[in-house]
């Protein structure tokens, strides 16, 4: 065993992209959430589908298209069940499809609220010396990388822009940005020869030894 310890962080984001939206009933602009359902409307041979978002705060509704007037024909059946039932994995996929929102709804607010479960890759000798983490994401997610080691590592986030300014953590690919959300294939590297483990908190991939 070497003194390097290397997990993966699975972040699961638990709320979707939600638009900003002109709200005709409150007079102004409110954020709206997926309702998970889909309406669809089939008129002779053309399908429209629609994602129903609401008004956070007065609940009306908005339709946000997913099919225009498709050809019934060129539509597989299994999506077409799907989209009549309103299928939670086909309305997740569409709700979590953040650039296609975007295109509909130009602003879009991403939640920081993610799940993260921790799988140990290769475990280290105590005290770990250096701690790689590989971030897996397969939906977007607006949850910040200080934010995200912060929250896992019980640290401040002055203090993980401390490390980094110090040059004892480092985001790969090159390029990537603390204050920016994680995003999939990120990887974080900690250099603790000059933090040992012990004083960073005593959360998660640290305290244990494995
Ligand atoms: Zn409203």
């Amino acid at each position: 065993m070497s003194d390097v310890s290397r997990v993966r962080w699975t972040i699961i984001p638990r709320t979707a992209p939600e638009p900003w939206l002109d709200c005709s009933r409150c007079g102004e602009s409110k954020r709206f959430r997926s309702s998970d359902k889909i309406r669809v409307n089939a008129n002779g041979k053309r399908v429209d589908a629609w994602l129903i978002y609401k008004c956070t705060a007065c609940g009306s509704t908005w339709n946000r298209p997913i099919l225009e007037r498709r050809p019934v024909r060129s539509i597989e059946p299994d999506l077409l069940l799907s989209l009549h039932g309103s299928d939670s994995a086909l309305t997740r996929r569409l709700a979590f499809d953040v650039e296609g929102l975007r295109r509909s709804a130009g602003r879009v607010e991403q939640s920081d609220d993610a799940l993260v479960v921790e799988t140990v890759l290769s475990a280290s000798t105590m005290p770990v010396r250096r701690l790689e983490i590989l971030c897996s994401v397969a939906e977007p997610v607006g949850l910040r990388v200080d934010r995200l080691l912060a929250n896992r590592l019980q640290l401040t986030r002055s203090r993980i822009a401390g490390l980094a300014k110090a040059g004892d953590l480092a985001l790969f690919p090159p390029g990537s940005q603390l204050r920016r959300p994680v995003r999939d294939g990120m990887r974080l590297v900690l250099d603790l020869r000059r933090s040992p483990a012990d004083t960073l908190g005593g959360g998660g991939s640290l305290a244990r030894p494995t």
